[in-house]
């Protein structure tokens, strides 16, 4: 059995990770979830946002499922989401960009990967209040945190055949942090003969992207402009409820969808739970569990490849609940 911390989350999140627990439980007999809870009903309830327990069960599981968790805009609490990626050292988030036959979008055949460096960078945390009207925040960026997330990239694109690294910053304008992770990058691609190394400064990457993402293979950015990034690339190909992540530390794992809890459409059974499933395919692949993950991503295909399936995100009348039925139904279609 292979033992996996699921935490729901907030918003969307329960409705998503359910959906999940679903498919799961038809694909395979191997995975025990231990299911917890975090976020501001736990704070409201417990007086915490994370309980001990929740620590606990992923430092015994090593490996968590997680919906996505709401953090308050401009006040209150910190990241949950954060905190958690930068505890466990997540350093590598891992998001696959794919246009997937019968979902519109505004480009074809796009196949990318964005390698978005997890834990430093302005997520640092580290903000001050100079004084009434005056705030700074620092950015953080280390040789050895740059150094392991392009070093992923670069080992990335050599395994699975891919021809080009893009590496993107802001060097320009600034030289010291955004100035070292490009230095990294360069150093680091002299061993990569076989791989076409590009860098391009930040402004230029969305134009470029929106004009011709398909020029784009492997692209490896610090944690701001990934996150930023992520979002205009969910954007090429349907939208944030397709697509998924894997943040990858040493011994650690969390598997999340990249979208956020949608405070707008929670609770309405609407929700695409797409993101979270692609997210657990990469679980799979993840735990080994190779060819369960290949029949779930064919499940969802054959599934997304008709539109009477597709939620109200995709442009389609589909519930949540009947887009899971779909799948599981699929799943049975499928050979195991
Ligand atoms: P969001 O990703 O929650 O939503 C953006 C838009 O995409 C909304 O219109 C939403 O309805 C839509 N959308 C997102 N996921 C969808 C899905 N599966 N199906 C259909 N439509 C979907 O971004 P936001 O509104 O900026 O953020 C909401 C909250 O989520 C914030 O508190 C933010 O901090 C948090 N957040 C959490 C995570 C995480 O847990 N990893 C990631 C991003 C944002």
């Amino acid at each position: 059995m292979i033992d996996i911390t699921l935490i729901r989350g907030d918003g969307i999140g329960p409705e998503v990770t359910d959906s999940a627990r679903k498919v799961l439980d038809i694909l395979t007999d191997d995975l025990n979830f231990t299911v917890m809870n975090a976020g501001s009903d736990m704070l409201e309830k417990h007086g915490t946002l994370v309980p001990e327990a929740v620590f606990e069960s992923i430092e015994a599981t090593r490996i968590v499922l997680k919906g996505p968790i709401m953090t308050p805009i401009g006040e209150g609490f910190r990241s949950i989401n954060v905190m958690l990626r930068k505890k466990y050292d997540l350093y590598s988030n891992i998001r696959p960009i794919l246009s997937i036959p019968g979902v519109k979008s505004r480009y074809e055949a796009i196949d990318l990967i964005i390698f978005r460096e997890n834990t430093e960078d302005l997520y640092s945390g580290i903000e001050t209040i100079v004084d009434d009207d005056t705030r700074h925040a620092i950015k953080v960026i280390t040789r050895s945190g740059s150094t392991r997330i392009i070093q992923a990239a670069f080992d990335y694109a050599r395994e699975h055949g891919r021809k080009k690294v893009t590496l993107v910053h802001k060097a320009n304008i600034m030289k010291e942090t955004d100035g070292l992770f490009l230095n990294v990058g360069r150093d680091i691609s002299v061993n990569y003969p076989d791989i076409l190394f590009e860098t391009l400064i930040i402004d230029n990457m969305c134009m470029q992207l929106v004009l011709n993402p398909n020029q784009f293979d492997v692209i490896v950015t610090m944690n701001l402009y990934g996150d930023i990034l992520s979002d205009l690339c969910a954007g090429l190909v349907g939208g944030l409820g397709v697509i998924p992540s894997a943040n990858i530390g040493n011994g650690f794992a969390m598997f999340e969808p990249v979208h956020g809890s949608a405070p707008d459409i929670a609770g309405k059974n609407i929700a695409n739970p797409t993101a979270m499933l692609l997210s657990c395919a990469m679980l799979l692949d993840y735990v080994g569990k190779k060819e369960t993950a290949a029949r779930l991503r064919k499940a969802l295909q054959s599934v997304l490849e008709k539109a009477e399936n597709h939620t109200a995100d995709l442009g389609g009348t589909r519930t949540t609940t009947g887009f899971t039925e779909a799948v599981c139904m699929a799943i049975g279609g499928v050979t195991r």
